[in-house]
């Protein structure tokens, strides 16, 4: 006999695998983006976002490195006009200024100007001094230019302007002169267009360049990612070639990268999903094979009843009625082995053990005339699920009664040790062989060697009680000796 609880039955892994198949067959196609075209695109972006910024910034850097050039030049030439003013000797004749048309003169004479540089000196408001005709620029000839200067060369302070004529981008300075009565202005002119224009220049240069590089990097990034993402292409035919039928297909593995850490964990979940189909397969094998046994010693019995004889028809109707009655205990065994795949198999609670092992004790009693006792209680609370616990518990009260003869001792105890608790359940009976002790965890198999001749059972009985400590993360002992008894003990994490 087996304890049984009733269950649902459940689709399983099978029902599973069938659902996500019509899943896929009624949801629509999406348009494919690769993972490959994200990577590149997102690489190809950044790089671009770079090369334009820091091209911005080049560009930014230059103009200012222009202009504060040519402002501190400018600053130089007014430095060293004031000096020259402060002075007021003449280098060329040895005499003081006497007006400032002279001053003009000698500055304008002294000033080596470059081939952006241009001088002018004003007079009372009109040009009084030109440059050489050997100078770079003459501003005279640029009349946008002189109508901006004039406003300022009659007036009291130094400006450093910039202005931008049709034939120039100019840097001017304007230095009013006074000497004795007389007034004039020195205006220095420097033209940065060219230096401007050399900076655009550098500036497509560089846009080519950094054009280029983000094609050699959008090349470079498809063989890379072409590389990297090969497990996951290899990954996916996998996936995808894997079914309910074929479950052996495994990814290969390279290497010690993340990709292939995750191949791994797909194949372990492989093995997982094929374990579970597997054990599904066999299930339905098991219901098929027990059910069939029963069915056909009702029938046999039926077809040769004599329903003359009143003592033929009771028997062949008690030993039915004693075949459905194994048929009911077997259905929910099996009923209740498919329920553990599910995850409300158990539902742990806080619980008293010492306390549980008493209600068991008293629980198990029942089940047949033996010396009943107790050789130890832990007194710990543990997450468990009572009701599966008592039901495992008492599969092996059962098996301890089936397997031992009348008035033998069962003990029953309980105890806690390190971060496990354990639950056993010790009889005198019959024992198993060393070679069969693990043998008997599997499905619907029995010791070979039972003494005593055929006891009845459907071989569920330990592996209901193994997928309960499964469920629980525990496990089941099993120790025994042949002809004096066995020790059977459920192990739990506290
Ligand atoms: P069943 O008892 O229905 O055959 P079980 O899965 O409960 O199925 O047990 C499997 C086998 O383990 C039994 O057939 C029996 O040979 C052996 N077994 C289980 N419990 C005991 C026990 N207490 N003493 C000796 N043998 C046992």
């Amino acid at each position: 006999m087996s304890i049984a609880v009733a269950g649902r039955p459940c689709l399983g892994a099978l029902g599973v695998f069938h659902a996500h198949n019509r899943d896929m067959a009624i949801r629509p196609q999406l348009p494919r983006v690769t993972l490959r075209a994200h990577i590149i695109s997102t690489m190809v972006l950044m790089a671009s976002i770079a090369v334009v910024l820091s091209g911005l910034l080049i560009g930014v850097l230059q103009q200012r490195a222009i202009t504060s050039d040519v402002v501190e030049h400018l600053e130089e030439i007014r430095s060293r006009a004031n000096l020259l003013s402060e002075d007021g000797i003449d280098p060329f004749t040895g005499q003081p200024f006497s007006s400032a048309s002279q001053f003009l003169q000698a500055h304008l004479r002294r000033t080596i100007s470059g081939p952006d540089e241009g001088e002018l000196g004003f007079v009372d408001g009109k040009i009084g001094w030109v440059g050489p005709p050997e100078v770079g620029i003459h501003p005279e000839r640029d009349i946008e230019l002189m109508v901006f200067i004039s406003p300022y060369v009659m007036g009291e302070s130094s400006y450093i302007q910039t202005y931008r004529t049709h034939k120039g981008y100019y840097h001017v300075l304007i230095l009013p002169v006074r000497y004795q009565g007389s007034t004039g202005a020195l205006v220095h002119v420097v033209d940065i267009t060219d230096r401007l224009d050399q900076s655009t220049q550098m500036m497509i240069a560089y846009a080519w360049v950094a054009v280029i590089s983000v094609i050699v990097i959008a090349g470079l990034a498809w063989v890379m990612v072409d590389r990297l993402l090969r497990p996951i292409e290899q990954l996916r035919r996998a996936a995808e070639a894997i079914d309910e039928r074929d479950l052996t297909s495994r990814v290969p593995v390279h290497g010690r990268d993340d990709l292939a850490v995750l191949a791994r964990a797909f194949n372990r979940m492989l093995d997982r999903v094929q374990r579970a189909v597997q054990g599904q397969r066999d299930l339905a094998d098991d219901v098929g094979h027990e059910l069939r046994t029963p069915i056909t010693v009702v029938r046999g019995h039926l077809e040769l009843i004599d329903s003359t004889d009143p003592a033929d028809v009771i028997a062949t109707r008690d030993l039915a009625i004693d075949e459905l009655d194994r048929m009911g205990v077997l259905i929910n065994d099996l009923l209740t082995l498919a329920k553990s795949s599910e995850s409300d198999f158990v539902q742990p609670v806080f619980t008293e053990v010492g306390l549980l092992t008493e209600q068991v004790l008293e629980k198990a009693k029942a089940l047949g005339d033996r010396q009943w006792s107790i050789d130890g209680l832990a007194n710990v609370m543990t997450f468990l699920d009572p009701a599966r616990i008592t039901q495992a518990w008492l599969q092996l009260c059962s098996n301890a009664v089936k397997y031992s003869a009348p008035g033998s001792a069962i003990v029953l105890g309980s105890r806690s040790e390190g971060d496990e608790v354990m639950m056993w359940v010790r009889d005198e009976g019959i024992g198993i062989a060393p070679g069969e002790l693990e043998r008997i965890r599997e499905r619907s198999v029995r010791a070979r060697d039972v003494a005593g001749g055929y006891v009845p059972g459907s071989g569920l009985g330990l592996n209901i009680v193994e997928s309960i400590m499964t469920a629980h993360g525990g496990r089941l002992d099993i120790s025994s000796v042949l002809g004096e008894g066995s020790t059977f003990t459920l192990r739990l994490p506290r």
